[in-house]
C-alpha cells in the first residue's frame, strides 16, 4: 500500500453496476471482469477459459458506496491538501462508466449519493475555521486545448500561468469564488454544469469530449503553538516580550484539483461519428500526454513530459513530487465493451 507515499499515482478501479439495458441485453453473458477486492485484483475475461489478472491499489466493486469510494480514493488526498500539499483526484474511463457519478454527483435527493467533489469540500470547509483562512474555487472546462471558465462563460480562453521561480501553476484570469459554506459550493457546481451544457450546445460538442477541472485553493494561517517561542536570550533573564521572540504566523497555501476527464473511448479520426479530425487529435493528445506522465512517475523517470498538453501543464504542481495523486479508473461490466474496458484497465495499470 502506498497510501502514505507521495510521488506515485495511487490507482483504484471502480466497476459500475449493470444498468437496466445491460441487465436485459447481456442477460446470458457474464461480466467482462471479475473482481477480487480483498486481493486488490481484477480479472479481465478474454474468453470462456482464459483471463488476465491485474493488481491495483484498490478495487471498488459495483456495491461500493459513494462514501467508501471517497474514503479510499480521495480522503487521503484531501487530508494532505489540508496539511499544505497539493493534490489531484481524477477519473478516467469510457463515457457512461461513472466518472461524473463518482466525482460530481450532488446527491440532493439522497445524501448517500454525494460524490467526491461535495464530500471533499465538506471536509475542507470543516477544517478551515479561522477568519484568516480561505477557500476559493474555480471551475474550468478544457476542450481542444482551450481552457474555458465554467463560472463565467464569456471567458473562453483562460491562460495557464507558471511561476518560473516556484513552478506554481495558476489561472489568474479565471473566476475565483471565495466560499463561505457548503450550500454556495453546490450552487456553484450547478451553475458550472449549466454553463458547460450551454457552451457545449452552442459549439455542438459533447461534454464527454472535454475535461472538467475543479480547482480548490486552500489558504490557512498557521499560528505558532504556545511554547513554540524561540529560546530566551543568553543572559538567562526572562524572555523579552516582543515580536522578535515569538514566531510569526505563517501562511500555508495548497490546492486540490478534481478532474473529470474526457471519455477514454478512442476517438475515430475519420469524423464519421460527428467529430472533426482536429477534435479527435486534441482529445487523444491530452489523454496520451497524461498517460505518459503517469508512466514516467511510475518508472521514476527523471523526465515527466508535463508540457505536452494543457491538461498536464495544469497538473504540473499537483502531480508527482510532494503532491498526492489518486486516479479512479471507471469501468462498465458489459462484455460488449470488453475492448474499451481492456484499454482503460491498461491505462491504469501503467501507473502501477
Ligand atoms: P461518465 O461520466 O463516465 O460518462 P456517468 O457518471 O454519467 O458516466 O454514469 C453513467 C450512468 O451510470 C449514469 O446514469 C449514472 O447515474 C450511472 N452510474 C454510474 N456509476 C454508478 C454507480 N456506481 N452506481 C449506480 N449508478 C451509476
Ligand atoms: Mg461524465
Amino acid at each position: 500500500d502506498n497510501g502514505g507515499v507521495p510521488g506515485r499515482v495511487r490507482v483504484a478501479v471502480r466497476l459500475r453496476p449493470r444498468n437496466s439495458e445491460e441487465m436485459v441485453a447481456d442477460m446470458d453473458f457474464a461480466d467482462c471482469v471479475e473482481l477480487q477486492p480483498e486481493l486488490k485484483r481484477l480479472k479481465l475475461r478474454k474468453n470462456n477459459w482464459d483471463c488476465e489478472t491485474y493488481q491495483f491499489d484498490e478495487i471498488l466493486t459495483e456495491t461500493a458506496s459513494q462514501k467508501r469510494v471517497y474514503e479510499v480514493v480521495a480522503k487521503p488526498v484531501v487530508e494532505s491538501v489540508l496539511e499544505g500539499y497539493n493534490g489531484t483526484v481524477m477519473a478516467y474511463g469510457q463515457t457512461g462508466t461513472g466518472k461524473t457519478f463518482t466525482l460530481g454527483k450532488l446527491g440532493e435527493e439522497d445524501t448517500a449519493d454525494r460524490g467526491i467533489m461535495v464530500r471533499a469540500m465538506e471536509d475542507i470547509l470543516a477544517n478551515v475555521t479561522s477568519v484568516d483562512d480561505s477557500v476559493t474555487v474555480s471551475y474550468l472546462q478544457l476542450y481542444m486545448e482551450t481552457v474555458q471558465d465554467l463560472l463565467a462563460p464569456e471567458k473562453d480562453n483562460i491562460a495557464i500561468v507558471e511561476d518560473p521561480k516556484t513552478g506554481d501553476v495558476s489561472v489568474p484570469s479565471a473566476t475565483h469564488v471565495e466560499l463561505q459554506d457548503q450550500r454556495s459550493f453546490v450552487r456553484l457546481l450547478q451553475a458550472g454544469e449549466a454553463n458547460r451544457f450551454a457552451a457545449n450546445t452552442k459549439l455542438n460538442t459533447e461534454s464527454s469530449r472535454s475535461h472538467a477541472i475543479l480547482l480548490v485553493n486552500v489558504r490557512k494561517v498557521v499560528k505558532p503553538k504556545v511554547g513554540d517561542r524561540e529560546s530566551p536570550n543568553e543572559n538567562g533573564g526572562s524572555p523579552q516580550v516582543g515580536k522578535s521572540n515569538i514566531r510569526a504566523p505563517t501562511i500555508r497555501k495548497s490546492k486540490l484539483l478534481i478532474v473529470d476527464l474526457a471519455g477514454s473511448e478512442r476517438v475515430d479520426k475519420s469524423g464519421s461519428e460527428g467529430h472533426t479530425l482536429e477534435e479527435a487529435k486534441s482529445i487523444n493528445l491530452s489523454l496520451t500526454a497524461l498517460g505518459k506522465c503517469i508512466n514516467a512517475l511510475a518508472e521514476n523517470s527523471p523526465h515527466v513530459p508535463i508540457r505536452d498538453s494543457k491538461l498536464t501543464r495544469m497538473l504540473r504542481d499537483s502531480f508527482g513530487g510532494t503532491a498526492r495523486t489518486s486516479l479512479i479508473v471507471t469501468i462498465g461490466p458489459s462484455p460488449r465493451h470488453r475492448g474499451e474496458t481492456a484499454s482503460t484497465i491498461m491505462f491504469g495499470q501503467r501507473a502501477m
